[in-house]
């Protein structure tokens, strides 16, 4: 139940059954699906297609386990995550190698996010400790009230396949810190990178004595029965999810049935508010990294680019010349900077977004079109002239593809802006101090960047406001998604 990928340079075992807890197993009933590599649409590896028997085989087990990993104490849960982090870190190509295989991402990214990734257990790690609550007098005078901190129970997570570890690890870690069992299903495109994560975290469960069952990782291509039929089980408690918005709506109302607590990070529509005294070296480079890290297919990708008329076409020199300068390959070849997309499908709807922007009047200054050949390459893009009411604008490109439109006034950029549905992430770029004090209180976003491309932190709070969901990944916040509040009423 092993396979190995990757190249004669870059190569990797990965495991392809389930993790059932610490055991690596067969479904139940045998079948697997195929995973391919979007560089080269060649098959890499079949994987076992768990079925509803397995998910409540999980579920079974990580309710065996709750009442022993609860009463863990949280020295021991901490201990447990900052180990997972070190075998991560030092295992941290054959991550890479597995991301860079089944999703794409150049290897030298990957590495990235086997960093960003593993980070979460060591946050956690520390934080499984500090949970404190409060203690605070009676305005009466007739008490004190004192607030602690519970486990929520059992959880189970969904996750894309974007990120194929770092949206796992960023639930995992803080579920395990807070005393909660977790059942993971990943992406049927990226299943690969959890599953060798999951051989992780069983090797440490064993070597420091941890319950049998807190983390079980189920493949699957049944994602809709796996999440209705365990949402049905009151056992489960609490569901997080990582994805569009469309299923993440799905799932908070089948949440209700059982109250179970929901997390949703769902879709993004960043805008990226050029000023006209921004620093447009500095807007270069963090243009590039909020558009292409991950070739675009990020939910706080900055999807539209915002400029002042008045450095409008110097930016526009600029972007295009570094866009021409992207390599577009395999993953795993040496120089690529920009991988495949992650399927045909992806790729074609890319593809439609800017053909029909530019059958409204847009024009590319570079890119554009489908290339022929191998893999689902889609090219660095730039659109100009975009109509404003052009789909492109409003939903999520999710490719690399930026789209550049102009404003007259900081008011009208703001305007622009926030007029889209979703509340992910928006950028900002100005030399001027009240400029970005007026972008940042103005800009409806969970998360707002200022004069900055990269903004994701395990130790900051990662989430979205409108549409793009609620709850909170990473920092203080991110451990408390996986904690219900108790209150004592003390004499
Ligand atoms: P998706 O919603 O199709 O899939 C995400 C996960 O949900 C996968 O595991 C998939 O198998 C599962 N799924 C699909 N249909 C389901 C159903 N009916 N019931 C239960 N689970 C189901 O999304 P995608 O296209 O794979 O991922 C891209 C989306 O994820 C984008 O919209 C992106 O913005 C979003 N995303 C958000 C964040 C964030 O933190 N806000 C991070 C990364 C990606």
């Amino acid at each position: 139940m092993r396979t190995g990928i990757g190249n004669a340079q870059h190569a990797a075992q990965v495991p392809t059954g389930m993790w059932l807890g610490t055991s690596l197993l067969a479904a139940n009933r045998g079948q697997q699906f195929a995973v391919d590599d979007p560089a080269t649409e060649a098959v890499i590896a079949e994987v076992a297609d768990t079925t509803e028997k397995d998910w409540f085989d999980a579920l079974d087990l990580a309710e065996q386990a709750r009442p022993e990993w609860e009463a863990t104490s949280p020295r021991e849960r901490s201990e447990l995550l900052r180990e997972i982090f070190n075998e991560i870190v030092r295992r941290k190509d054959e991550f890479a190698v597995a991301m860079s295989c089944e999703m794409g991402k150049p290897f030298a990214e990957a590495l990235g996010e086997v960093a960003y990734g593993a980070e979460y257990f060591r946050w956690f790690a520390e934080e499984a400790v500090r949970s404190n609550g409060r203690v605070a007098p009676a305005p009466a005078g007739n008490g004190t009230i004192i607030v602690t901190r519970k486990p929520v129970g059992t959880v189970v997570a969904i996750t894309p396949w974007n990120f194929p570890l770092a949206m796992a690890t960023r639930k995992i870690a803080p579920a395990l810190a807070a005393g909660c069992p977790i059942i993971v299903k990943p992406a049927a495109e990226t299943p690969l990178t959890l599953l060798l994560l999951g051989e992780v975290i069983a090797g440490v469960c064993l070597k420091l004595g941890a319950p049998n069952g807190i983390v079980s990782i189920l493949p699957t291509t049944d994602a809709a029965g796996f999440s209705s039929s365990l949402m049905k089980d009151p056992r489960v408690k609490k569901v997080t999810f990582t994805g569009s918005t469309g299923v993440g709506k799905l799932l908070v109302r089948q949440s209700a049935d059982n109250l179970q607590r929901t997390s949703m990070e769902l879709g993004g529509n960043a805008p990226f508010v050029v000023a006209e005294d921004a620093d447009l070296d500095l807007v270069l480079t963090c243009a590039m990294q909020a558009k292409m890290r991950n070739g675009g297919e990020a939910c706080i990708a900055a999807n539209r680019f915002l400029v002042h008329e008045a450095v409008a076409e110097a930016f526009v020199d600029k972007l295009t010349a570094s866009m021409q300068a992207v390599r577009t390959g395999h993953g795993l070849e040496e120089g690529t900077t920009l991988g495949p997309i992650i399927t045909r499908k992806q790729r074609d709807r890319i593809a439609e977004l800017v053909d029909e922007a530019i059958a409204g009047g847009a024009r590319a200054t570079t890119g554009g079109s489908t290339p022929s050949g191998q893999g689902y390459f889609y090219p660095a893009t730039v659109l100009v002239d975009v109509p404003e009411d052009a789909r492109i604008l409003r939903e999520e490109i999710f490719g690399p593809v930026a789209t550049v439109t102009t404003f007259a006034s900081n008011e009208e950029a703001v305007a622009k802006a926030n007029a889209t549905e979703f509340g992910l992430a928006a950028y900002a770029f100005t030399e001027n101090v009240h400029t970005a004090q007026y972008f940042a209180s103005r800009l409806e976003a969970g998360m707002v960047g200022i004069n900055r491309g990269a903004i994701s932190d395990p130790a900051a709070p990662f989430g979205g406001i409108k549409q793009s969901g609620f709850g909170r990944e990473g920092g203080t916040e991110g451990i408390e998604e996986y904690q219900h509040v108790q209150y004592l009423a003390w004499t």
